[in-house]
């Protein structure tokens, strides 16, 4: 069975032999035509089946990188970067053929500017790699999507995660960028200073161009000083409503939390099952608090007042280590665990972001849909962002049960808009979510956006046919 939204494979043709030749002479076996590799890179952790790309190059180098550009841009044939193969929209299918260009051993930690609170990475390492590297500096990254993603692509796709209510977004977080554009340059998109007026903002143009607009090599991102004092705690509520209200007092109160994460009664009990824990079964936020021992100790006093006022039970504190990592590991595994709610299952996932005024409203009309649906589903969400996904878990092959999931996320993003929202916070367009772009932005904006990947791509070979069609 295939998506509705997945556009005819058609147009994708062989890869030239002259470009096989090539790449084979330049990179060996770093190149591959083996079917068991092309497909593992033609599929990510959407509800797509694969479309596998016709060879597999391994980067290792910003040189590597512009040698396969150049050589497909002489070819016309399409390149598709690859990080950790974690997005979950389609990313990297291949919907037109041609080389997927993995950029994952691309491992190097080029610099740590402690003194300026920047480092600088090739696009290969991954966001844990670059907190080990950071070990015994007194520093650390906070972005953290639940996937251990590479800092390529999740500059790609502009990703946050739980801690982007306090640090911000990858928009917020990537300093400068290098660059391999279409026309076979290397562009680096800004120097270190924490501030510029000095023209267009490249960097902001590739965060979140998904590979469609240059391949990123090296990324040079913020880092902050770890904090004095950590403390977590779970709260449990009566009702969605009463939780929701609780952040949204929260974030309109300016109290800077770190992390505040929804989930409905289902997210736990499937986090339960699946990470051996014994919280509460209802609905319940996972805070976590960052500063000197008194700051914490005034957000958290805050905090707890504004949850009991909505009925919220006492805190229960994850003050060891290693239990605030048992807590967080087990909601960054949540998609997993709403997986196993019924094995062998798919899942679709929603991704709206709306205005924090609007968030229990949004939620609470997505519940009354979700009601009336036979799909098992749950809700969890970075919700201090006004960002909450539902988890709608389909029969593999059931035309019915894709139909009817689309359509409740069709109705989700179609409220979100309408609230002056978006069809997604963090995990990008893809080919999921290009539908919903014109309600969105516009008819006028959109063409605008394709004038943009026609400059910057005007033989259409970077990763073709996703965020916009040129078709
Ligand atoms: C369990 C789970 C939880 C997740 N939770 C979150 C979350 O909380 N927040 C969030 O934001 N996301 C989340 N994601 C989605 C995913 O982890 C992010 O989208 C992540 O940023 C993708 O990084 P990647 O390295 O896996 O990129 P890939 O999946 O390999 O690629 C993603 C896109 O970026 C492009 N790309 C990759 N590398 C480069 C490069 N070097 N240059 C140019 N383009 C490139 C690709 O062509 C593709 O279009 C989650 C995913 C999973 C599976």
């Amino acid at each position: 069975m295939n998506h509705p939204a997945m556009p005819a494979a058609a147009f994708a043709r062989p890869i030239p032999e002259g470009l096989a030749d090539e790449l084979a002479a330049r990179f060996g076996e770093r190149f591959t035509r083996a079917a068991a590799v092309c497909l593992q890179h033609g599929r990510d952790e959407s509800c797509y089946e694969p479309i596998a790309p016709d060879a597999v190059v391994f980067a290792h180098s910003t040189e590597d990188v512009l040698a396969v550009v150049k050589l497909c841009a002489q070819f016309q044939v399409p390149v598709i970067p690859y990080g950790t193969g974690s997005s979950l929209e389609g990313h990297l299918l291949a919907i037109r053929g041609g080389i997927s260009l993995d950029v994952s051993e691309m491992k190097a930690v080029l610099a740590i500017n402690a003194e300026d609170l920047t480092a600088t990475v090739e696009a290969g390492v991954t966001r844990k790699e670059l907190n080990d590297a950071l070990h015994g500096t007194g520093l650390f990254f906070p972005i953290d999507p639940g996937a251990d993603a590479s800092l390529g692509g999740m500059s790609a796709t502009r990703a946050s995660g739980t801690n982007a209510v306090r640090y911000g977004t990858m928009r917020e977080n990537v300093v400068a960028l290098t660059v391999v554009t279409a026309a076979g340059k290397v562009i680096r998109t800004a120097r270190r200073a924490k501030k510029s007026s000095a023209g267009y903002d490249l960097t902001r143009i590739f965060v979140g161009s998904e590979g469609t607009l240059g391949v990123i090599t090296e990324v040079t991102v913020r880092l902050y000083p770890l904090p004095e004092a950590i403390s977590a705690a779970v709260c449990n509520f009566a009702d969605v409503d009463s939780a929701v209200r609780c952040v949204i007092e929260t974030i309109q109160a300016g109290i800077p939390i770190a992390r505040v994460e929804f989930l409905d009664t289902a997210c736990v009990r499937a986090v339960n099952h699946f990470s051996k824990l014994t919280l509460r079964e209802s609905p319940l936020l996972l805070f976590e608090f960052h500063g000197s021992p008194s700051s914490v100790a005034e957000q958290a006093e805050s905090v707890q007042n504004l949850a009991r006022e909505n009925g919220g039970t006492d805190f229960e504190w994850a003050t060891r280590p290693e239990d605030r990592t048992r807590l967080w590991t087990a909601r960054h595994n949540a998609y997993f665990a709403g997986l196993q709610m019924r094995p062998g299952s798919r899942a679709i996932t929603t991704d709206v972001c709306v205005p924090i005024s609007q968030l229990a409203q949004s939620i609470s009309q997505t519940n009354e849909d979700l009601a009336a649906s036979q799909l098992a589903s749950m809700i969890v969400g970075h919700v201090g962002d006004g960002n909450y996904h539902v988890m709608l878990l389909i029969e593999p092959g059931s035309a019915a049960d894709l139909e009817e999931a689309e359509a409740i996320n069709g109705r989700l993003v179609s409220r979100a808009i309408a609230q002056d929202g978006t069809c997604t916070g963090e995990h990008g367009v893809g080919l999921h979510k290009m539908a919903f772009l014109e309600e969105e932005h516009g008819a006028d904006a959109l063409d605008l956006m394709r004038e943009l990947k026609r400059a910057f791509d005007p033989q259409n070979i970077l990763n073709p046919g996703k965020i916009v069609s040129l078709d």
